[in-house]
């Protein structure tokens, strides 16, 4: 864990790149999840919902935030405002997904390799590319 592998899985999260090899594309398409990594065999989402928790944390609180935002802090007067603040923020959230969700199959990588589970060995180490 010392070894800065969580900030290199999640660069590589965020490029849309396998978190394990930084080789291998995320995506087929734009935000369409590839099931494994074309370069090393990583595994990205064992069984689907594994990622959930991650995604509740990068969704529902920014979302959160934003309505608390708008309702402390534009007040009910101006509503319409409030709507296009949170407008604002859906839309942000939208045109980010490939990358959040890069970085929730990073997350779900970092948490399988700091509590491994005999029944899902990842791929043996490989030779970086870059970084
Ligand atoms: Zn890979």
């Amino acid at each position: 864990m010392s070894d800065g592998i969580f900030w290199k899985s999640v660069k590589r999260g965020f490029r849309r790149t396998c978190p394990h090899c930084g080789a291998g594309p995320l995506f087929d398409g734009w935000m369409t999840t590839r099931d494994q990594c074309p370069a090393c065999g990583l595994v990205y989402e064992r069984s689907a919902g594994d990622t959930w928790a991650f995604w509740i944390i990068g969704d529902r609180i920014p979302i959160a935030i934003a309505i608390a935002a708008v309702y402390f802090g534009v007040g009910p007067r101006s509503w319409i405002q409030g709507a296009m603040v949170i407008g604002a923020v859906l839309a942000v959230l939208v045109a980010t997904i490939p990358q959040r969700m890069g970085l929730v199959i990073a997350l779900d990588y970092l948490s399988r390799r700091w509590w491994p589970d005999p029944n899902d060995p990842l791929p043996s180490s490989v030779a970086a590319h870059g970084d």
